[in-house]
């Protein structure tokens, strides 16, 4: 077996574990491969021992994978900082995008999704870790993006991301997951028919799992240490 096949087992392993531990069942945490960095011929191996879903952070990276890999049917996820000059590259190349920020990145994903593509799936990112993190919307401002993303015609509103400050200690993990999660609950109770909390990576994914991730993005775990990171 090769290495990128034995390492997904083994994440594979981490997430059913993890969501047994929490009374979950495993197919209701999708992982995310994020193969940022790292060249395509990892991610055909990957593909080849049944990964489908894959995430990248900058644009025209992930693009170029994405369109050397279209024979192989796999679901392309956008989970990066997003500059408007390069929306429409997103809205014509990605299934989803986890790190919508602003309504005015939103507002031109949706202008820009092809008419003949399904809907781009998105997920509002938000801020978790206070002044610490730079990235992902204020806590108090989740409510407004997400009504305001959830009407744009060409998107879909999924639910919420995160990228909480990287911490070793278990029950800081818990805690940044579980703010995420109680965001997500009031838009729930409010209206919103959210189903996805993308949150956990390859040092936090039990944590997340523990506190109801839908999708855990995992790159150093699957593919190694990125050289260039
Ligand atoms: C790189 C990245 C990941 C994966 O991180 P690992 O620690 O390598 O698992 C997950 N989410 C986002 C947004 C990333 O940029």
């Amino acid at each position: 077996m090769s290495a990128i096949a034995s390492n997904l087992q083994a994440v594979r392993a981490r997430i059913a574990e993890a969501a047994i531990a929490a009374g979950r069942r495993p197919e209701e945490v999708e992982l995310l491969a994020v193969s940022k960095t790292w060249p395509v011929d990892r991610v055909i191996e990957a593909a080849r021992a049944g990964q489908r879903a894959f995430g990248e952070n900058y644009v025209q990276e992930g693009v170029a994978k994405a369109l050397a890999t279209v024979d192989l049917d796999l679901t392309w996820h956008f989970i990066g900082p997003l500059q408007s000059n390069k929306t429409r590259l997103v809205a014509e190349n990605f299934a989803w995008v986890h790190s919508i920020e602003r309504f005015k990145i939103a507002e031109r994903l949706s202008a820009q999704r092809p008419p003949a593509f399904p809907a781009l799936q998105v997920c509002v990112q938000v801020n978790v870790s206070g002044e610490t993190s730079k990235s992902g919307c204020a806590a108090e401002e989740a409510l407004s993006l997400c009504r305001a993303v959830s009407v744009l015609p060409r998107l879909r509103l999924r639910g919420l991301m995160a990228i909480p400050e990287a911490t070793d200690d278990a029950c800081a993990q818990r805690a940044a997951f579980g703010r995420l999660r109680s965001i997500y609950n009031q838009l729930r109770a409010d209206g919103l028919p959210l189903d996805t909390l993308s949150m956990g990576m390859s040092h936090d994914l039990e944590a997340a799992v523990a506190e109801g991730a839908t999708i855990v993005r995992v790159g150093t775990a699957i593919f190694g240490e990125r050289r260039n990171a």
